[in-house]
Order: structure tokens, then sequence, then C-alpha cells
């Protein structure tokens, strides 16, 4: 199977978050027939190849989309070349970076290194991470890791977190004729909203500042009575200089309303530069720092293990209608990917001589 045609295959096997079972155990079947000892968990697959040595490299991506959404020109679940682009739903996000990484595993199969590598491609990314929060704890030691995403094959070594935060503003319910009898909890959130429009958190690097977004609202039962209730949540993209734990506080401590945690798991990340795995990734690519993603993703999940987010596509294509991923784009992630691997095991080999 060559490369396009890995990629069509994976591409015409709808695998929308929660859905997964055909894609894993369709790739399972062909990576067992090339000689991979498959692993699953769930809809989760992965293979190391080497002897459980370290360092112990990790490559992982997703297996699993968005639902379409509407506006595409062709069936999203089957895909089609056109002018040099493979187009359907996951092809940018993230089945070209499964490929690349299939292909470049393929390739060093036979190889030896100073070390092993774990290849995993897991379920439920787009959903909450379930897949490798369920694999992590079965992956052993891992000394450094690079999440396969579209980042146009440049070296993100930080991302924005989300923190969700539920605000409830409590009044005092009256006829809205006696207004005065009652305590308007919509003004009163009126408020708090103005306060989360102007709030700012200091910025981080390329990243820049993270800024509150309220992005819904509920209150009031009836057109002429005083709310005595109204909810809205807030959405904040954090950068890894912030603390999610600080920053409720901090919002909690200006807003009238009542401040509550409604989701926190997607933490901010990022990786020094002085790590192997971030000076591996930029010989590579030749270039002299990492840059910053807004985008989350399982990299959340990996907190503590050195790692770099990259692939080839653009993010800009993601959950969009007619995404696609240039063939061109597949054959330099495979590039990528394979001296990747070379330079980070001669890079760790070199650093092992010298202590
Ligand atoms: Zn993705």
């Amino acid at each position: 199977m060559n490369p396009v045609q890995l990629l069509e295959l994976l591409v015409s096997t709808p695998s929308v978050s929660g859905d997964e079972g055909n894609i894993a155990t369709s790739l399972s079947g062909i990576l067992s027939r090339e000689g991979f000892r498959i692993q699953r968990e769930g809809n989760s697959i992965w293979f190391t190849i080497g002897k459980r040595e370290r360092p112990h490299l990790l490559l992982l991506s997703h297996l699993d989309t968005v639902p379409p959404c509407a506006g595409w020109n062709s069936d999203p679940f089957k895909a089609h070349i056109d002018h040099r682009k493979l187009i359907g739903l996951g092809a940018n996000d993230a089945k070209g970076s499964v490929a690349a990484i299939i292909l470049t595993a393929r390739e060093i199969q036979d190889r030896h290194y100073e070390g092993s590598i774990t290849f995993a491609f897991v379920a439920d990314e787009e959903r909450g991470g379930e897949g490798i929060r369920a694999i992590k704890p079965q992956l052993g030691h891992i000394d450094a890791a690079v999440v396969g995403e579209p980042t146009g094959l440049q070296v993100c070594t930080a991302q924005r977190g989300l923190l969700i935060l539920r605000c409830t503003a409590h009044g005092k319910a009256s006829h809205a004729a006696h207004a005065h009898l009652g305590e308007n909890a919509i003004h009163k959130a009126a408020r708090d909203i103005s306060r989360l429009a102007a709030m700012e958190f200091e910025a981080y690097e390329d990243l820049g500042a993270t800024r509150p977004e309220v992005t819904q609202i509920t209150g009031g039962l009836a057109r002429n009575q005083v709310p005595d209730r109204c909810e809205f949540f807030a959405d904040l993209r954090t950068t890894p200089n912030l603390d999610h734990a600080t920053v409720a506080d901090e919002i909690g401590a200006m807003l009238e309303s009542e401040v509550a945690i409604h989701s926190h798991r997607y933490e901010p990340i990022s990786t020094n530069a002085s790590e192997t795995v971030v000076r591996a990734a930029l010989e590579v690519v030749d270039a002299s720092a990492g840059i910053g993603s807004v985008t989350t993703s399982d990299w959340a999940f990996l907190k503590g293990i050195p790692a770099v987010k990259v692939g080839p596509g653009d993010t800009n294509r993601s959950h969009r209608p007619n995404e696609y991923l240039l063939l061109s784009e597949l054959e330099k992630g495979v590039a990528f990917y394979s001296r990747f691997i070379h330079t980070y095991f001669r890079m760790a080999a070199k650093e092992v001589a010298h202590v």
C-alpha cells in the first residue's frame, strides 16, 4: 500500500469520535501484516520498535475526527484526489499525520537505534482525550514525545490550555412593576460580563495575552418578572504562564457573580528550548525557535514529558468543509518524522556519552 492509498483508506474509513472501532480494527490488521506487534485499548492502538530501552520516544496522533459540518462539495467520508490534494474529513486533522507517522515506522522498522520508539494512534482526541488518558499508563516511562497535528511542519513548543468558568449571578425575583422589591440578576451579570470583556492576563511569548470570552448566557423566566438568576460561561484559552486555579480565583474576586470551574483539564503546556526533543525538531526544520499553538490537543495530557507538536497540514483547514491535505505535505511529513527520529537519537546518544 503506497502513501496515498494509505491516507485514502484512513480518510474513507469514518471515525467520528466515539465511533473509531472500524478504523482501529482495519489499521491494526494492516500494521500486524507488516510485522508490527499491535496493542489495543478501546479504539486506541500502539506498537513499539526496539527493546523497551531508553530513551523511549513516543510519536502520537489521533484516529478520530469531528462530525462533518455543512458546506462539503463531496462526500466527506470518501477520499478523492483533485489537483494533488487529497480531500476528505480528517485528511488534515489528523489522518495526514497518522499516515506520515505510519510510513515513517515502516521506513525505520529494521533500523537499530539506541532506544525505543512507541507509535500510538488514539481515539477520542476531539472529544476529551479519553484515548490517550487510557493508554498512557500502559506505555511505560516516556522520555520525549512528538504530537502529530497539522502545524505546517512548524515546531510548536507551547500550546494554549482551556479553562471554562460557569458564572452565576444571584438576585431576588419580583414583579417587574415593583422592581425596587427585587434584585435583577441579569443586570448583575451584565456588569460582570463588561468586567470580563475588559480583562486581560499577562502575555506569554508569541501566544500573547489571554482574554475571557463569554460564550453562553441564560437567565429570566418571564418577560414581566425581575429575574433572580442568570448563568453565563466564560471560555479562556490560557497560556503556559497561567495557572487555572489562580485565574479562576482572580476572576472570582472581581465579579459579583459566583464563579465555578466548569472544565480545566486542558492545561496550557510548554517545553523548554534546551530539551533534546526541541533541539532535534528545530534542527530538522532549520528553525531557530519554536512557536506557540492556540489549539488544544492530546499534548495537554502528556504533562511532565518534554514534547513538541508538529505535523503536515494547516490548522486553518481543520473542522471545516472540504478539508484536504496536499500530497506534497504528506511526503514532507514522512521526511520530517524520519529525519527527526534519526536526529533525536543521535543527539541523545551524544548527551549520554558526555555525562
Ligand atoms: Zn487534531
